[in-house]
C-alpha cells in the first residue's frame, strides 16, 4: 500500500512571520495524527529555512516550488538542489503549470530539474495536467503522457519510484472548480499505465499520485476514495491552518 502525501503550495505568499506562524500551527494542530501521510509544506523560497526550522523535528517535511538543475554559478535569480537541501528542503515541486504558462518552463527542462533533484537526494512532485483547450478538444490524456514521458526520460526506475506526480488539470487550479474523483481517478490510472511502459509494473505501483486543482476539505474524501490517488498537492487551501488539517484528516479517514 503506498504511503498518503499532502504537500501544500504556498505560491507567493506569506512573509517569514506569516509563514513561520503557519508552518507551527501546522505542526502544532496536526502532530498526533499525522504519522500515516507524508505532509509538506512548500513556502516561497524567502521562508523555507525559517520554516525549516520552526518545525524541525516534527512530522512535516519541507519543500521548495522550483529549482535550477544546475549546481552553482552564473544563473542570476536562480537557487540550486544543493542550496535547497542546505537550507531544510527534503522535497521539491518541478513543473507546476504556473511555471509552465508563465516563465516557459518545458518538459525538458522539467526532466534536466527531475535529475538534479534525485542526485541531490531531493525528492521530486512532478506535477502535470491538461488545459480546458486541450479538456475540450479531447486530448488530455496525450498531453499529460507527454509531459510524464517527458519528464521521466533517462531517470532510472529505482529514481522513478522515488518521484511524486501531481495530476492537476489546469482548469482546475484556483478557480474552484475541481476535477470530478472518478475522472481524476482515470487520469491517474492513465499515468501508472504510461510509467508500466516506461519501466515496469512495480515502479508503476510505487510511484505515488497526487490530485491537485482546488481542494478543500470538502472535496477531498472524493479523490481520496480513489484507489489511483495517493494524495494532493493543495494551493488555496494550503494557507489556512484549519483548512489544510482538515484535508490531511480527510486522505487519512479515507484511505483507512
Ligand atoms: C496548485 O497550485 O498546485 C493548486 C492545486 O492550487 P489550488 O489548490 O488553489 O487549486
Amino acid at each position: 500500500m503506498r504511503r498518503s502525501i499532502v504537500a501544500g503550495n504556498w505560491k507567493m505568499n506569506k512573509t517569514i512571520p506569516d509563514g513561520v506562524e503557519l508552518a507551527g500551527a501546522l505542526s502544532d494542530g496536526a502532530g498526533e495524527f499525522i504519522d500515516s501521510c507524508d505532509v509538506v509544506l512548500c513556502p516561497p523560497f524567502t521562508a523555507v529555512k525559517a520554516v525549516a526550522d520552526r518545525i524541525l523535528g516534527s512530522e512535516i517535511d519541507v519543500g521548495a516550488q522550483d529549482v535550477h538543475w544546475e549546481s552553482s554559478g552564473a544563473f542570476t535569480g536562480e537557487v540550486s538542489c544543493e542550496m535547497l537541501v542546505d537550507a531544510g528542503c527534503s522535497w521539491v515541486i518541478i513543473g507546476h503549470s504556473e511555471r509552465r504558462a508563465m516563465f516557459g518552463e518545458t518538459d525538458d527542462a522539467v526532466n534536466k530539474k527531475m535529475k538534479a533533484a534525485i542526485s541531490a537526494g531531493l525528492k521530486p512532485v512532478i506535477c502535470v495536467g491538461e488545459t480546458l483547450a486541450q479538456r475540450e478538444e479531447g486530448s488530455a490524456s496525450e498531453v499529460v503522457r507527454r509531459q510524464v514521458k517527458g519528464a521521466f526520460a533517462g531517470v532510472s526506475g529505482e529514481d522513478a519510484s522515488k518521484a511524486v506526480v501531481a495530476y492537476e488539470p489546469v482548469w482546475a487550479i484556483g478557480t474552484g472548480r475541481a476535477s470530478t474523483g472518478e475522472d481524476a481517478n482515470a487520469m491517474a490510472r492513465m499515468i501508472r499505465d504510461t510509467l508500466a511502459e516506461l519501466y515496469s509494473h512495480d515502479v508503476s505501483e510505487a510511484v505515488r499520485i497526487q490530485y491537485g486543482g482546488s481542494v478543500k476539505p470538502g472535496n477531498m474524501a472524493e479523490f481520496a476514495q480513489q484507489p489511483e490517488i495517493d494524495g494532493a498537492l493543495v494551493g488555496g487551501a494550503s494557507l489556512k491552518a484549519d483548512d489544510f488539517i482538515g484535508i490531511i484528516r480527510a486522505m487519512i479517514d479515507s484511505k483507512k
